[in-house]
């Protein structure tokens, strides 16, 4: 999962970052809209957190722009701004949620969760394949039903494969999907996560396969072409 963060308070910003650095998700920040603009058209986002109060461009213009581009990501509205006008105008240009500052930051990373959850996989918070159930709420998941430990990676890498069933992905995506700006992994790092998954996996038959050439595909055995 990926999450842009648009906030000119820098503080602020370095609260928000942490507290959504929930393990397997990246976050990046920009503190003005034409730098969110342009950070949108260069990444995939799976959320938008969006302050209103911006230098230049501000968060209403942010979010008329997405929407007119058709990038149908869940948007959060964050700002101090409490009148029910703005509100109402929020809603209207396509956000998703709305939060008054101040905020206790357990509420925003619950309502993160659930429009995460919602963007994704509309009802449930459970995704499987095969012996593999994986719940992205809770966090936690399940190889035929014991509990399997995953480190913060892994858990990203696999959710993303798991979020994508039956597609192949490159090893660039799968970066892209849980690095922040600030860091590298490089492709071999990729394969390092890969490996560690499939000893973990395999015995279960969920497997990853390489797609010689192109990427990965997460699969079970009995779909598994030779
Ligand atoms: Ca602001």
């Amino acid at each position: 999962m990926r999450i842009l963060i648009v906030e000119d308070d820098e503080l602020l910003a370095s609260g928000l970052t942490r507290a959504l650095a929930i393990p397997g998700y990246a976050v990046d920040h920009v503190s003005n809209g034409e730098k969110a603009l342009l950070a949108l058209d260069a990444e995939h986002y799976d959320l938008l957190v969006l302050d209103i109060g911006l230098p230049g461009i501000d968060g209403f213009g942010v979010l008329r722009r997405v929407r007119e581009r058709r990038q149908t990501l869940p948007a959060l509205i964050l700002t101090a701004r409490d009148a029910v006008s703005d509100r109402v105008r929020g809603l209207d240009l396509g956000a998703d949620d709305y939060m008054t500052k101040p905020f206790a930051l357990g509420e925003l990373e619950a309502r993160v969760r659930a429009l995460l959850r919602r963007g994704h996989h509309a009802q449930s918070a459970q995704l499987s394949c095969g012996a593999l159930l994986m719940d992205t709420l809770a966090h936690r998941a399940w190889l035929n039903h014991k509990a399997i430990n995953l480190t913060a990676r892994e858990w990203g890498v696999l959710e993303y494969l798991l979020m994508r069933q039956g597609q192949v992905l490159s090893k660039d995506k799968i970066m892209q999907a849980v690095c922040n700006w600030d860091e590298e992994i490089s492709s071999n790092a990729v394969e390092v996560y890969m490996s560690r998954l499939r000893t973990k996996l395999d015995p279960a038959g969920v497997h990853i396969r390489t797609v010689r050439g192109y990427g990965y595909l997460l699969d079970e055995a009995d779909n598994a072409r030779p």
